[in-house]
């Protein structure tokens, strides 16, 4: 009698708890294909109860999906560069300026600088298109820095862009009114690039003496240095002009080489990139056309 009564007991308690397990798959089922999560692995699973049960907390069995790392192409557009000096009878740059920021925020261009794109390899693959550098070249250490140069170095400040000076060292003395804005700039992620210690043409010079085109960058270089406290990465060429010898100017640390013509591609795996600009061309809107088509943004 016992063991019948020890029977009964289990069979009792399995016809208690199979129709639960009968019932749970079908609203298990439900509740999968309401959750976003078109993978893989939701369609091949078995709907068996276990799985079905299991599949209604998502996040473990998401996270085990694995992930395919993008490879990002090594070369990479030269994002485009305006070129621009200080205003002159012939071209108002300081109000070409200022039309082409209202340009560059109606398009969204992120505006960084080449030592930026140096400690951000990836940002040009990343964010292809979308980023935008300015040049202001010709700026002295030496002698006051033209009053509409400073008008446009607001301008920039006040959009919140940072650009690129392309600063001639000269004479051993400095002005200390420069020396204090350029060190203010490039602590606040503006770049201060070697544009040689006498605006010397590098192409030119190299045909005499590499003894001299040493001397032109790296007493250039030393010279920004104790000013801003940074080594120049960047040589902005003297009327564009190209050495023959790259080899040489990677050697004294640089790793930007700024011309003007070409230069609208370059390779990541390079240990020192060529890379052109363009200058104005009679108004802000024209020159952010021929731009998209050089640079292809
Ligand atoms: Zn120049």
């Amino acid at each position: 009698m016992c063991r019948t009564a020890f029977l009964i007991l289990i069979a009792l308690l399995f016809s208690a708890c199979t129709p639960i397990a009968q019932v749970a798959p079908i609203s298990d089922m439900g509740a999968g294909t309401d959750t976003p999560t078109p993978t893989a692995l939701w369609t091949v699973m078995p709907q068996s109860t276990v799985t079905a049960v299991l599949s209604r907390t998502p996040a473990p069995t998401r996270t085990k999906i694995p992930t395919i790392a993008p490879t990002l192409d090594p070369i990479r557009n030269t994002p485009p560069t305006l070129m621009l000096h200080r205003p002159n009878l012939k071209f108002d740059s300081l109000a070409f300026l200022k039309d082409f920021i209202a340009l560059l925020k109606l398009n969204n261009m992120q505006v960084v600088t080449y030592r930026y794109i140096y400690e951000h390899p990836d940002i040009t693959a990343i964010e292809k298109g979308k980023l935008f550098i300015i040049t202001i070249d010709d700026i002295f250490l030496a002698y006051p820095i033209d009053k509409r140069v400073l008008e446009m170095i607001q301008a920039l400040r006040d959009a919140g862009f940072p650009a690129v000076l392309g600063v001639v060292t000269e004479t051993a003395y400095v002005d200390p009114r420069n020396a204090a804005l350029l060190r203010e700039l490039s602590d606040s992620g503006w770049e201060i690039a070697t544009h040689t210690d006498n605006h010397v043409n590098l192409g030119r010079a190299e045909e005499a003496s590499s003894k001299l085109v040493r001397n032109e960058v790296t007493i250039s270089l030393d010279k920004i240095e104790k000013v801003t406290g940074v080594r120049p990465i960047t040589l902005v060429l003297p009327e564009g002009n190209m050495v023959n010898n790259v080899n040489a100017i990677q050697q004294m640390g640089i790793y930007w080489i700024v011309g003007i013509s070409d230069g609208n591609t370059y390779d990541v795996r390079d240990p020192i990139v060529y890379v052109g600009r363009e200058g104005p061309y009679t108004n802000a809107g024209r020159t952010f056309k021929l731009m998209q088509d050089r640079f292809g943004f």
